[in-house]
This record gives structure tokens, C-alpha cells and sequence, in this order.
């Protein structure tokens, strides 16, 4: 077996090599530019994005032509949250999310509060659920826009997307959802789901990185937005800029293998997830597993270790790359704020580990990487004078700490 072994693949994942054949010649033989439209170099390149979009349409139900090339689901968010924000300001200045977010869907929302937008950012349970009846209760005649996750990428949390779709519909308030953790993991369809708008990422899905779209619904409503970059005109003019067309060839075959293989990899996932968290949880009865663990995405488990601080667990098991709690904000030491978001104290939220497996993920990893992990969690609580003192049945919360 190679180390060190992988399993941050909702950081990011390889491409899948199906993947990076069917990009190849696009970096050196079928070079053309799609906006050329007076040769043949530029209409092969067309024909190439246009097959990707019916690729991406067709993973999550859509029409071709509501697939808008980005950079990546950052720059989708960004687009669909302040596109729709400036657009519809004349219809109101609310929207609502959630603090479980990811940042690429709060900082765009933080952006619009300092531009006279308010926005509700709702709480979520131990779990990591949204309360619907909240949901319901915070949309106003003001609300534009509701833009809540598919899948959360510490906790994999799943949002009830055709519930939140029916009300917000209801309501007449657009609903958009960074879906970046959910394809090839969880089925998705923006007609049942009632989803206006939807981002995507590339290199989440064993395609390349820099790649990704925004879904844009066209009718029952046509979703309208002010595009963020401004040149060309490219994707009807609400994305202007070259596109990556070997990205995009990329993305879409990833989405046509994403949706083909739906099932089997989904089951393969999940007997692996499985087998980690039992052999850890069984060998470590102290631990937490976070989030939901019945809607929950099949490949990635967020467990919590009390007694053990995360960052020294993860410089004790090299050969395993894993996140955690704290990694996300990468240079701070500040605990997780989605698992503070669920109620986590500091203690749980600055020992907990994401392990996130993937299509290149085997049974012999998943064994190496459980016996590592236990075998370091042990060490490192034999050490912890705190993990001495709950072996002696002394309750930490009634101890009285003094400090000098
Ligand atoms: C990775 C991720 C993003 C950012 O996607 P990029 O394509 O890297 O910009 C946004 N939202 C979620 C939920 C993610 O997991």
C-alpha cells in the first residue's frame, strides 16, 4: 500500500483518468476559441462545450441552456447570491441562509449586508438541520432569496432540497443551492426539487480544478441575474471571459460518469464508510460521530475524539490525509465554525477529524487508516492528564480549574 493514503476527498479529488483522456487533445489539437465563430477550429471547440453542457444539464435534470460555465462553485455562488441580490432589489432586500454554509455562500451574503441588504442567517439543531417552520417564518415579502446547501462538506449533512424547493416555491421566493458535495453521492434534479438556481464544482466530482457552472432556471420563473464580470458577453451575457474549454470537456465527462455510476458508488461508499467508522467507534467508545447519520453524504464521516486535540492526532497520523476541525480556516487555530454552529463545545470541535473517502478509496486503506488512528488516539489520551482524571470517574464538568 502507498502512503500517504488519501481520504480528503471533499477537499478535492483526482481526475478520474476516463477523465483526463477525453481532455487531452483539447490542449494541443482541437485548441479553438468557442466565441470563434468564422472557422472551424472555433466550431469544433462549440461543439465541445455544448456536449459538455448537455453532460452537466443531464446530471441534475436540466436543459442545456441553463448551464452557465464559472470558474468553480466560489465564483457560481457569488454569481447567483449577488447576481440575484442586484436584480431583484427593486422586489426586496432579504435573503436567508444558514450559518453551516460554506464561506463561499456567507461571504458573498456578509458583502451584501455592508450594501443595504439584510440577511437571515438561520440555525441549525445538533445535526446540522435547518428547522423548516423557521424557514417558512423568516420569509417575508421582502425575501428574494433562500440559498441553502445540498450537502454540508464537513458534517455531510443532507438538506431536505424538494421540501425547502416546494416552500420557497410556495412562497415565491428563488432558491438556490451550493450542491458542490452532492454529485455522484446524492441524486439531484432541479424539476422535483424545485431548485432556481444550483453551483457546481469540477474538482469535486474527479474532474479538473478552476471548472464549475451555475444552473439558472429559465422558465416557471425565468431567473434573471446581473452578471459580476463584464467583457464579452460570453454565456448570455452573464459571464463574460474565454471559456476553459478543457475544463469544461473535463467537467462534463466527470458528470456523465458521475451519473452513470450513481449506485454502485454510492453502495461501494458506503460499506466503506461503514467499516471505518464501526472499526473506530467500536476500538474508541469515547468518541462523537458529528452530523446526521442517516441523511448524510455515503462517503464522509466527521468524528470527534474528546481528550485529544485534532491537529496534534493529524501530525500523528501522516500517513493519512485527513481535515480537521480547525483546518478549514486554514491559518487560525479557531475551532470549526459548522460545529459550533451545531452546538459543539470547543472541546468536541477541536478534536474532531473528517475522513472523506472516495472512487480510488480500498478496504485495505480503509483497515490501515482505522488501526492508525486508534493506535494514535490511545497514545495520545494515555498522555492527557484530563482523560486520567475520566478514567478515575471524576466528572470534568463539576471540577473547579484554578489559574495562576
Ligand atoms: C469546495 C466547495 C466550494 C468551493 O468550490 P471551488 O470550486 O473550489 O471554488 C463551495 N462550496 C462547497 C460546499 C464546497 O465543498
Amino acid at each position: 500500500m502507498k502512503t500517504p493514503i488519501y481520504m480528503d476527498y471533499s477537499a478535492t479529488t483526482p481526475c478520474d483518468p476516463r477523465v483526463v483522456q477525453r481532455m487531452l487533445p483539447f490542449f494541443t489539437e482541437t485548441f479553438g476559441n468557442s466565441a470563434s465563430r468564422s472557422h472551424a477550429f472555433g466550431w469544433t471547440a462549440e461543439a465541445a462545450v455544448d456536449h459538455a453542457r448537455e453532460q452537466v444539464a443531464a446530471l441534475i435534470g436540466a436543459h442545456p441552456k441553463e448551464i452557465l460555465w464559472t470558474s468553480g462553485s466560489t465564483e457560481a455562488n457569488n454569481l447567483a447570491i449577488k447576481g440575484v441580490a442586484q436584480m431583484y432589489r427593486q422586489k426586496g432586500n432579504h435573503l436567508i441562509t444558514a450559518v453551516t454554509e460554506h464561506k463561499a455562500v456567507l461571504d458573498p451574503m456578509k458583502y451584501l449586508e455592508t450594501q443595504g441588504f439584510e440577511v437571515t442567517f438561520l440555525p441549525v439543531n445538533r445535526l446540522g438541520h435547518v428547522d423548516l417552520e423557521q424557514l417558512a417564518f423568516a420569509m417575508t415579502d421582502r425575501t428574494i432569496l433562500v440559498s441553502l446547501m445540498a450537502a454540508n462538506n464537513e458534517i455531510g449533512t443532507l438538506h431536505p432540497l424538494a421540501k425547502i424547493g416546494a416552500l420557497c416555491k410556495q412562497k415565491g421566493v428563488l432558491f438556490h443551492t451550493d450542491a458542490t458535495q452532492a454529485p455522484g453521492k446524492i441524486e439531484l434534479d432541479v424539476e422535483s426539487q424545485h431548485i432556481d438556481l444550483l453551483s457546481l464544482s469540477a474538482h469535486k466530482l474527479y474532474g479538473p480544478k478552476g471548472v464549475g457552472c451555475l444552473y439558472v432556471r429559465r422558465k416557471n420563473p425565468r431567473v434573471r441575474l446581473v452578471s459580476q464580470m463584464d467583457g464579452g458577453g460570453h454565456e448570455r451575457g452573464m459571464r463574460s471571459g474565454t471559456l476553459n474549454i478543457t475544463g469544461i470537456v473535463g467537467m462534463g465527462e466527470a458528470a456523465a460518469i458521475a451519473k452513470t455510476e450513481l449506485h454502485s458508488e454510492v453502495q461501494k461508499l458506503l460499506g466503506l464508510r461503514a467499516r471505518l467508522q464501526m472499526r473506530i467507534m467500536n476500538s474508541l467508545p469515547d468518541s462523537v460521530v458529528n452530523g446526521d447519520q442517516d441523511a448524510r453524504l455515503p462517503h464522509l464521516t466527521n468524528i470527534s475524539f474528546p481528550y485529544v486535540e485534532g491537529e496534534s492526532l493529524i501530525m500523528g497520523i501522516k500517513e493519512i490525509a485527513v481535515s480537521s476541525g480547525s483546518a478549514c480556516t486554514s491559518a487560525s487555530l479557531e475551532p470549526s465554525y459548522v460545529l459550533k454552529g451545531l452546538g459543539l463545545g470547543d472541546e468536541l470541535a477541536h478534536s474532531s477529524i473528517r475522513f472523506s473517502l472516495g472512487r480510488f478509496t480500498t478496504e485495505a486503506e480503509v483497515d490501515f487508516a482505522a488501526d492508525r488512528v486508534i493506535a494514535e488516539v490511545n497514545r495520545l489520551r494515555a498522555m492527557s492528564p484530563l482523560w486520567e482524571m475520566v478514567q478515575e470517574g471524576i466528572d470534568l464538568s463539576q471540577v473547579k480549574w484554578t489559574s495562576h
